[in-house]
């Protein structure tokens, strides 16, 4: 239908791409759709007309029921390793409405998420609740706010159908905004084809979208893996820095862009402890907070895997190549780890003992269950009678060997305070808070306290007033912090 006022401008370039990595397929047809919650600033930054899509006709089209004329929907073919186990996927609840051409000339991907059945369901009802598209809402938004590049959240609906889990919840309808959605999974996909020609195809596809300068280079397909390596390891330095947990870094949850994806089972550590996982379904703790970073690197071991055809005819001398560029991801990832930190710390410029300071605080921190953000904080500000670990005779003496350090600075206190406030949130989303908030919205149809929530996340590094109540960490609780994968 004729939707020019909202604002859309549809782009499909996807569509354009061999047949087998796609299904033309529509979203399912829902009861009585309706706005939770809409994302007015990211609306604005694409193009789109607020006002009009916040309307009876604007919930239609952000469940799927109306779709705009310049649309035509898919679901992409992607497979993967989940848990180490290679699987067949594709979108089973996902649909990819169109590439929207923003006024800055960028291209996004907009998506529904639990827009019902499609041929990659597979047993699944290709549905949503709505408190888990609530969370990746929430959690997303919060991640943007703390500047970890990530997908986006335009609006939750909720579709006026009940959906079975345990329970029946009320059905619900995200719409993602993306760079794209090419995963590392979409190339493993590829691979699995019978030629050589839509894996480059797709390689192509994926360097014009994300990584053109890669065509400047020698090789350029050598150069798409030197980027994704470098853009995964640069993502996941951003995550260990803000205590942030993943919980299911399987390969179709790994985007080419560099953006973090799939909020299913994520969560923000509170008390500083590498062996933390929160996901219910992660028994072993493969994707524990400290094997981030080597997981990813395993990922992208499979993302060259996927690639090898590309890179030289003969196998030996790609998986050299591919060797090679692997080889940089902890490069990559310490510099980027070990920079961020001196930043928290205020460190300017490089010492040779910074990565002891830094590996004897962290132990401290886990010595004394200290919580990882308010840890920082109490250093920004010199707030040093709130904790067990910050008034422990351990902490004394490596405050004195963190003074030394900051006196070797060529700035004074002053600016010492200001990278670090600009470096250390005042408020992450913590569970409890994530919990609280969702569970008004849920049971009670209360927003107010999500929209509380979003607010004091929009900008984590502002440190006002009202960041101070959501920077408290939850009551020590008998039974520990779970998360489940929202399907
Ligand atoms: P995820 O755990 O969200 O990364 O999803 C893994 C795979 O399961 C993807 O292929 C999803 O599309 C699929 N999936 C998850 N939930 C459902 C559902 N309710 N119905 C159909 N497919 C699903
Ligand atoms: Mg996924």
């Amino acid at each position: 239908m004729e939707t020019m006022h909202f604002g859309f401008r549809f782009d499909n370039s996807y569509a354009r791409l061999p047949k087998s990595l796609f299904t033309i397929v529509n979203p399912a047809q829902v009861r009585e759709p309706a706005i939770v919650i809409f994302n007015d600033n990211l609306a604005k930054g694409l193009g789109l007309d607020t006002s009009a899509l916040k309307t009876n006709l604007g919930a239609a089209i952000l469940v799927g029921n109306v779709i705009p004329k310049e649309s035509s929907p898919l679901a992409q073919a992607y497979a993967g390793h989940q848990f180490g186990h290679f699987t067949i996927l594709g979108d089973g609840r996902a649909i990819l409405l169109g590439e929207q051409l923003t006024p800055s000339g960028k291209r996004y991907d907009l998506q529904f998420k639990g827009s019902g059945r499609t041929p990659y369901s597979r047993g699944g009802d290709g549905k949503a609740t709505l408190g888990p598209m609530l969370r990746e809402y929430l959690i997303s938004e919060a991640m943007h706010g703390l500047n970890i590049p990530t997908t986006r959240s335009l609006s939750v609906c909720t579709t006026g159908e009940m959906v079975l889990r345990e329970e029946k919840l009320p059905g619900a309808v995200l719409t993602r905004v993306a760079k794209s959605h090419l995963r590392v999974g979409t190339f493993q996909y590829a691979a699995t084809l019978q030629t050589t020609d839509e894996l480059k195809l797709l390689a192509d596809y994926a360097i014009e979208r994300h990584y053109p300068n890669a065509l400047q280079e020698e090789h350029k397909y050598l150069g798409l893996l030197r980027e994704v390596i470098r853009s995964q390891a640069v993502l996941v330095a951003k995550w260990m820095l803000v205590g942030f947990i993943h919980g299911v870094m399987n390969t179709d949850n790994v985007t080419i862009s560099g953006e973090t994806i799939d909020y299913g089972p994520c969560a923000f550590m509170d008390i500083f402890d590498p062996a933390t996982v929160f996901s219910s379904i992660d028994r072993q703790g493969r994707y524990a907070y400290a094997n981030q970073p080597m997981i990813a690197n395993w990922n992208l071991a499979r993302f060259a895997d996927s690639l090898l055809p590309l890179l030289d005819p003969v196998e030996e001398i790609a998986v050299k190549l591919a060797e090679d560029e692997l080889k940089q991801f902890s490069n990559v990832y310490d510099q980027h780890y070990l920079d961020g930190m001196r930043r928290k710390l205020g460190l300017i410029g490089a010492n040779p003992e910074d990565t002891s300071l830094i590996r004897d605080l962290l132990h401290l921190m886990y010595e004394h269950q200290a919580d990882y953000t308010n840890t920082f904080l109490a250093l920004t500000f010199a707030r040093y009678n709130q904790s067990k670990l910050t008034q422990s005779e351990n902490f004394e003496s490596w405050l004195q060997r963190w003074k030394e350090r900051l006196s070797k600075n060529p700035s004074g206190p002053d600016a010492v305070q200001k990278i670090m406030k600009t470096n250390n949130p005042a408020v992450i989303p913590r569970n409890h808070r994530v919990e609280e908030a969702l569970r008004q919205a849920v049971q009670n149809g209360d927003l107010k306290p999500l929209r509380k929530l979003l607010d004091v996340l929009k900008d984590p590094f502002a440190h006002s007033g009202q960041q101070r109540e959501y920077a408290k960490p939850p009551d020590p609780s008998a039974t520990p912090y779970r998360t489940f994968c929202g399907t």
